[in-house]
């Protein structure tokens, strides 16, 4: 069996729960666990914390396979419903829904209730990606609240740059969300991570974390130690060959690399395949026995190679990590010109997954 895994740290991820409630403490908590849990699996992660308050999805079937394993936790559909053919299940098992368009309002009275639903309004406050304009916000919230099936909850909006500190983006859409939602009823949700970590006045009722929990950097430049938070995601593989090259031979496709020296040089069990990222130049650091290696050449589908000459000593069968515990992922992002989050939600399915309890 090749070994090429991802180990899932399950205390890791208790504990970025509980840096959530430290930073965040007068707000309840809707761990975000969409996308499979962001790569680390969506049961697992669900089961996994049953002391977060309530679960964030994006579609009614990741809301499905939660009840399915008994999760009893309310479950926010962060889209809604896309379709009304959703809302009979969305009334049986409960899910709550996030309703950000005024046609889903509309929608919503061809359908015939038999139980009530619980609805957030979601408010565009300037990252124009899903939410009712500032102008609709008070005659919608005064639509559900007169609906006589629907449990108007309260409002939400989401922040475009709150991974910046720099940018004045997120007090300007927080002063516009207070300003709309100063005389509505119900309660109020705004921060993400970002939030969570560099915007303290973003936190209000619900929290709304995600990458953090993963044990991930939400910032620009930042990285998990600096906010307390640890790994939860390692990408492991192993050497399987090594050979010395002489100066001026090249490694991989395109023949992209050529060894400045004569130079042991390794191939490591890991590729695009895996979901490791095709474009991590020459450079990014690779964990071998523990101390970091430079990848040299192309990466492929199945295998890259590492430059060995600070560890001429390295055998087959050595152990390789690509990110997590001890090579953070925020520094292989930036190598590959990428965001953790797509590394993290990239992990293709021939990677075994190893849960530490
Ligand atoms: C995914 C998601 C989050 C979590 O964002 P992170 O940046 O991962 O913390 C929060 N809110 C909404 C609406 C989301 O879709």
């Amino acid at each position: 069996m090749r070994h090429t895994q991802v180990h899932i740290d399950l205390p890791a991820l208790r504990h970025n729960l509980l840096q959530v409630r430290r930073l965040a403490p007068h707000s309840k908590v809707m761990a975000a666990i969409k996308a499979n849990g962001y790569g680390h699996g969506l049961e697992r992660v669900a089961l996994a914390l049953p002391e977060a308050d309530a679960f964030g999805v994006a579609c009614i079937d990741e809301a499905l396979q939660l009840r399915s394993i008994g999760i009893e936790q309310p479950i926010i559909l962060l889209e809604g419903f896309f379709h009304v053919d959703e809302l009979p299940q969305a009334e049986q098992y409960g899910f709550d829904l996030v309703l950000h368009h005024p046609s889903q309002v509309d929608k919503l009275s061809q359908h015939r209730f038999h139980q009530p639903i619980r609805v957030w309004l979601k408010i565009d406050t300037g990252m124009h990606r899903l939410g009712v304009a500032p102008e609709e916000v008070a005659p919608l919230w005064q639509r559900l609240v007169e609906h006589p099936w629907l449990v108007p909850l309260g409002q939400m909006t989401h922040l475009a740059c709150a991974d910046d500190s720099d940018s004045p983006m997120t007090e300007q859409q927080l002063a516009l969300f207070a300003s709309l939602t100063a005389g509505l009823s119900g309660i109020q949700a705004i921060a993400n991570s970002a939030g969570i970590i560099a915007w303290p006045s973003s936190h209000v009722d619900w929290v709304r974390p995600g990458i953090m929990l993963y044990g991930v950097s939400p910032l620009l430049g930042g990285r998990a130690e600096q906010h307390g938070l640890r790994p939860v995601m390692t990408l492991r593989s192993e050497l399987i060959a090594t050979r010395t090259l002489s100066a001026g031979e090249a490694v991989g496709y395109g023949a992209s690399w050529r060894c400045p020296e004569t130079m042991p040089i390794g191939i490591v069990a890991v590729g695009y395949g895996d979901g490791y990222p095709r474009h991590a130049r020459s450079g990014t650091p690779v964990l071998l026995n523990g101390r970091e290696v430079p990848l040299i050449g192309r990466v492929s589908m199945d295998m890259l190679a590492v430059d060995l000459r600070s560890q001429p000593q390295a055998q087959i069968g050595d152990p390789v990590v690509l990110w997590g515990k001890g090579l953070p992922i925020e520094v292989i992002a930036e190598h590959a010109e990428t965001i953790p989050y797509e590394l993290l939600c990239g992990i293709t399915r021939r990677v075994e997954c190893v849960a530490v309890p």
